[in-house]
């Protein structure tokens, strides 16, 4: 008989997602019975406490859970054991349920620096600039120190949320990031543009940078994935840059917590090809 893995989301308003599919055609294609379920609290009414829905989990057995917005940051005080990245961002987006104990990773940190690593190999790792730094935006900006960049300039229209982002990277690393006070002065240093911001995505259109700012020679990239190519990827395509959409990043954390619900390897390119057909 196949080898049952039971998994599944908690997050308000996930109907839409692709990550379910993602699992639901890799397990099916590995020969296991796995099933995904929506755990949707913009669905509940009164919405139970995250405690109860992790202990329903847990108590049926699952093998993990994928934690999307508005819980990432709030799992944290009910987990056993926290992986690295989870410890620098504060934040889990996957939980495995093992021996009884629940282990916190974060592969949204992994999957886009995997996604750089394959798509932009041989990106210019000096200084890279990074708009945005939200939820997302802390996972691309510590992953971005951790794969090498030296000097990330951190913008976002609220100040408060740049430095609290800038502050937790050099807690880990020292020096490594600074709030940019000037865009205009921060895209003529940087090597590298990122795109963390939610402008882009088809019902906030428009980019979070004037596109006159960005260079031929600078890398560019998106993690907004919806649409797969944005304004500000399109516009520096345009340009010649070399650029990355918000797809490596969706598709690995998939690749990543696959792996870790099953302890199988997955297959990136049909979980791709999986994300693409939706
Ligand atoms: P968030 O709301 O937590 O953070 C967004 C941040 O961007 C905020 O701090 C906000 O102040 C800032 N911001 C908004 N507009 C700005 C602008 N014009 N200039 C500067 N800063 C601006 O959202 P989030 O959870 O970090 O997600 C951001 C986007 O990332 C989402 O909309 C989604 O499209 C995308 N995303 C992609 C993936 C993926 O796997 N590819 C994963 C998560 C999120």
């Amino acid at each position: 008989s196949p080898r049952t893995f039971q998994v599944g989301l908690i997050g308000d308003g996930i109907q839409k997602s692709r990550t379910p599919p993602m699992h639901v055609a890799e397990g099916a294609a590995q020969g296991f019975d796995l099933c995904y379920d929506l755990i949707d609290t913009g669905t509940m009414d009164p919405v139970p406490p995250l405690a109860q829905l992790l202990d329903r989990a847990q108590d049926a057995g699952f093998a993990g859970l994928n934690i999307t917005f508005p819980y990432k940051k709030e799992v944290l005080a009910h987990l056993d054991t926290l992986s690295d990245s989870v410890t620098k961002l504060g934040a889990a987006n996957t939980v495995v349920f093992r021996d009884g104990k629940r282990f916190g990773h974060n592969t949204d940190f992994w999957g886009f620096a995997e996604g750089l690593r394959q798509r932009l190999p041989d990106a210019e790792k000096d200084c890279v600039l990074l708009l945005g730094a939200g939820g997302a935006g802390g996972a691309v900006g510590h992953a971005l120190v951790d794969q090498g960049v030296q000097r990330l300039l951190v913008v976002d229209r609220d100040p408060a949320m740049a430095q609290a982002l800038v502050d937790s990277i050099n807690r880990f690393t020292p020096g490594r990031a600074e709030v940019a006070r000037d865009v205009t002065q921060a895209a003529a240093q940087a090597q590298g543009i990122v795109n963390a911001t939610p402008m882009g995505m088809a019902k906030l259109p428009g980019t979070a940078i004037d596109t006159a700012l960005i260079d031929p020679r600078h890398w560019v990239g998106d993690i907004v994935y919806f649409p797969m190519e944005t304004a500000l990827l399109a516009a520096a395509r345009a340009k010649g840059c070399r650029t990355m959409s918000g797809a490596g990043m969706a598709v690995f954390q998939a690749v990543r917590a696959f792996e870790l619900f099953t302890g199988q390897p997955a297959d990136a390119a049909r979980m791709r090809a999986t994300f693409e057909s939706i």
